[in-house]
């Protein structure tokens, strides 16, 4: 562990040649040169500066729970946001405002919503990963549920800017959600940059069955989806006009495995790591399931899940 100053305390700011597998949902991928974890906004901007002035890069971890982390591993530095946590309730103008650090995993902001039975938390349940996270990927579900995507409920980011490699200069912008461009499971106008905080808010409208949903709709996941094998979620976006998923199952590729990577025999569009497997195998099972797709459908199947490091 290696300290740098900041502010008056001392404070640890990175460990070198950590595995980022205990990191992944997939548990998979090599080495970063350097991780930092901070804990604190005044940490991550600690971080940020150091490794800038150093001209060292910078690649962002949420939950990993929508990543492919190459088995070579991240050249530069990684910084890891799940230890950076935090939630603020405010009920302001006939509206639930809830402030998050960009670390807090979905479930606390699932727990906020449930308290005051408002409906995001129909969207929310069962969504892993990081609030940071969910702005970046505009994380979402495809029932046709009101809201059903980060940007439906988003008022606002806080954003670190760094300056030019080698100036270590951090500032902080405020960025409303309506200067972003929000697409289907990405947004835009904030990069490059590090998501800090986020800003949220819903009428104060409570929904009698909001738990008994909520709690339809895990169970729902639980009987459709691998969780009980590490998995990404859905590896592939829908193709306009067609579910990934069902693509994949009707060119025969459900079990489809190589390596210890598997296309799930529950949800046709997860790729399980079902023991032993390496981001290789899994990129591999990927590229197999692109190009079967491509060859008896013409339809080309892209990621949702992002590539990593060195590939
Ligand atoms: C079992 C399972 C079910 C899932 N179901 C769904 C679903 O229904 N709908 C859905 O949309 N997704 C789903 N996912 C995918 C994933 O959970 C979401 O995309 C999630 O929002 C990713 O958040 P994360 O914190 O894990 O981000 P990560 O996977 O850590 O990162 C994703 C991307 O965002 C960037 N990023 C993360 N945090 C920040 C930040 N603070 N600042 C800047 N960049 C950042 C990373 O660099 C990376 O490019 C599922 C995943 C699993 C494992």
């Amino acid at each position: 562990m290696t300290s740098a100053k900041s502010g008056d305390s001392t404070t640890p700011l990175f460990d070198r040649d950590v595995s980022l597998a205990s990191l992944t949902s997939w548990h998979v991928g090599g080495k970063a040169d350097f991780l930092a974890q901070p804990k604190t906004v005044d940490e991550l901007r600690a971080a940020l500066s150091w490794f800038n002035s150093r001209s060292i890069p910078l690649t962002i971890l949420g939950g990993g729970t929508n990543v492919l982390v190459s088995d070579r591993g991240v050249r530069g530095a990684v910084i890891a946001l799940g230890k950076m946590s935090g939630v603020a309730v405010e009920e302001r103008a006939k509206r639930l405002h809830v402030t998050c650090l960009a670390g807090t995993p979905k479930s606390e902001l699932l727990r906020v919503f449930l308290k005051y039975r408002l409906e995001p938390a129909l969207f929310l349940a069962g969504l892993p990963g990081d609030i940071g996270g969910g702005v970046a990927m505009n994380a979402g579900v495809g029932e046709m549920i009101k809201p059903r995507e980060f940007n439906e409920i988003t008022d606002w980011i806080d954003v670190f800017r760094m300056g030019a490699p080698g100036e270590g200069t951090i500032h902080l912008d405020h960025i409303q959600a309506e200067d972003l461009r929000w697409g289907y499971r990405h947004s835009e106008g904030w990069q490059p940059g590090v998501i800090v905080r986020v800003g949220l808010s819903w009428p104060l409208e409570p929904v009698d069955d909001v738990l008994v949903r909520v709690k339809h709709a895990n169970q729902a996941r639980l009987s459709k989806q691998p969780l009980d094998q590490p998995n990404c979620g859905s590896v592939f976006v829908n193709p306009p006009g067609h579910k990934a998923g069902k693509l994949i199952q009707d060119c025969g590729l459900k079990g489809f495995s190589l390596g210890g990577a598997q296309v799930s025999e529950k949800h046709a569009n997860f790729i399980v790591n079902s023991g032993g497997a390496t981001a290789d195998a899994i990129d591999s099972v990927i590229k197999h399931v692109q190009r079967t797709v491509l060859e008896k459908t013409g339809i080309e199947l892209h990621t949702e899940v992002i590539y990593l490091g060195d590939w």
